[in-house]
């Protein structure tokens, strides 16, 4: 983009002419980003409670990350997992610590770009250690778009023209164990959960039937994956969100945050799950030097500001102060979630909501057709917080 003063529609067409045109634009651009707050390109400030999707977990153009990230550009961008490097022994060492803290078990760990790529490699670890070839996902589930991933996503409009996808997968109903009981057998290489499901419209799982996920997997002889990819990264509190339910998965995947915006994806495993042999899965990217000195710099952030602690009160904290915007508020059916991963689920459309939010200067997602979702950066201060509720109580029918 060449253009000297550009604007939001000459940037938006622009990538409408050349674009596939899979991703419907908001009608606005994103030029610059700063903590929780990001600028258009004609200089209009917004609040960003979508940190692009739950991914800017530090906030926008933190200066650790920048500074790690610029150092590292300047010392070495590309080593192949044919070499060890030294960011990369570090990240892993780290992320196997919080997996070892979490699940009292030993994790192996592959890294690779995205969330899908996360998952296609956690459906191929299940059916190498198990010699089983078939898979169980929830109704409302989301676990990426590429033809494993997709297979295991609900949605049937993001999937009925792709098929022949990967079979069989069974389909539960979240949150009822007899349901889950009942496709779990003795050919099940694994059940893909999410503990809060994020696209699905921030819907908890209950205690009771993450419990009985993790009891029924085992009789079976199954693999329970947990999908920490929206959830994880510390947005509900704990590094994990499984860390809230008293089970230890088999095997998890992780990615938005877990750079602070540079693209990284984690499959990790208990080590006796990991059954790959030399050369079975790979990528040229993954545990790319860049990304792991992102996701060093992201854990390093996470320490010094405290943010599992500041996503635990700051969530309890603004979901307190959205439930007491309930009773003003006809449309709002429920304030739900853990952490800073909230849904508000509205009587009606989210779709009105998220439009008149933007227009007042506060960027919101919403999690499937009625559902307002808010992931803002772990970071956010109080008085943007307070910014936010006022622009949310103004719009909100
Ligand atoms: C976003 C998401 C994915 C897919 O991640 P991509 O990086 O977009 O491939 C998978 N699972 C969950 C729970 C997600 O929120």
């Amino acid at each position: 983009m060449t253009e000297t003063n550009p604007t939001n529609s000459s940037l938006i067409e622009a990538e409408n002419r050349f674009e596939m045109g899979v991703y419907p634009k908001r009608g606005i651009s994103l030029v610059r980003g700063s903590g929780s707050l990001v600028y258009d390109a004609e200089g209009k400030e917004y609040i960003d409670f979508t940190s692009g999707i739950g991914i800017a977990v530090l906030g926008h153009s933190h200066p650790k990350l920048a500074q790690a990230i610029s150092h590292q550009a300047s010392t070495l961008l590309t080593c192949n997992e044919s070499f060890a490097n030294n960011e990369r022994a570090r990240f892993l060492t780290r992320l196997a610590a919080l997996w070892q803290s979490a699940t009292s078990t030993n994790g192996k760990i592959f890294l690779c770009n995205s969330g899908t790529e996360a998952i296609e490699a956690a459906m191929k670890l299940a059916r190498a250690k198990t010699g089983r070839k078939n898979f169980v996902a929830a109704m409302n589930a989301f676990h990426g778009r590429s033809m494993g991933s997709l297979s295991l996503t609900f949605k049937p409009k993001y999937r009925e023209r792709f098929e022949p996808l990967i079979g069989p997968i069974a389909r539960v109903r979240y949150n009822d164990i007899e349901s889950l009981r009942s496709a779990v057998n003795n050919e099940t290489a694994a059940v893909f959960l999410e503990v809060i499901q994020g696209e699905g419209g921030i819907r908890p799982a209950t205690q009771e039937y993450i419990k009985a996920a993790r009891e029924i997997c085992t009789a079976a002889g199954a693999l329970l994956i947990i999908d920490e990819i929206q959830s994880g990264v510390g947005r509900t509190g704990k590094f994990f969100a499984f860390e809230h339910y008293g089970i230890a998965p088999d095997a998890c995947t992780l990615a938005k945050g877990l750079g602070g915006g540079v693209p990284i994806g984690a499959l990790i495993a208990r080590e006796d799950v990991c059954a790959f042999k030399p050369l079975e899965h790979g990528s040229t990217f993954g545990g790319n030097p860049l990304a792991c000195a992102a996701g060093n710099a992201a854990l390093d952030v996470f320490e010094q500001e405290n943010l599992l602690e500041q996503a635990a009160t700051n969530g309890e904290w603004l979901a307190g102060r959205l439930r007491a915007l309930t009773a003003k508020h006809p449309s709002i059916v429920e304030i739900r979630g853990k952490g800073l991963m909230i849904g508000i689920e509205l009587k009606s459309e989210s779709k009105p909501v998220l439009q008149a939010a933007q227009a007042k200067g506060l960027l919101v997602l919403s999690g499937g057709d009625v559902v307002v979702r808010l992931l803002p950066p772990l970071n956010t201060p109080r008085e943007v917080y307070e910014r936010a509720l006022g622009i949310l109580d103004a719009v909100l029918p």
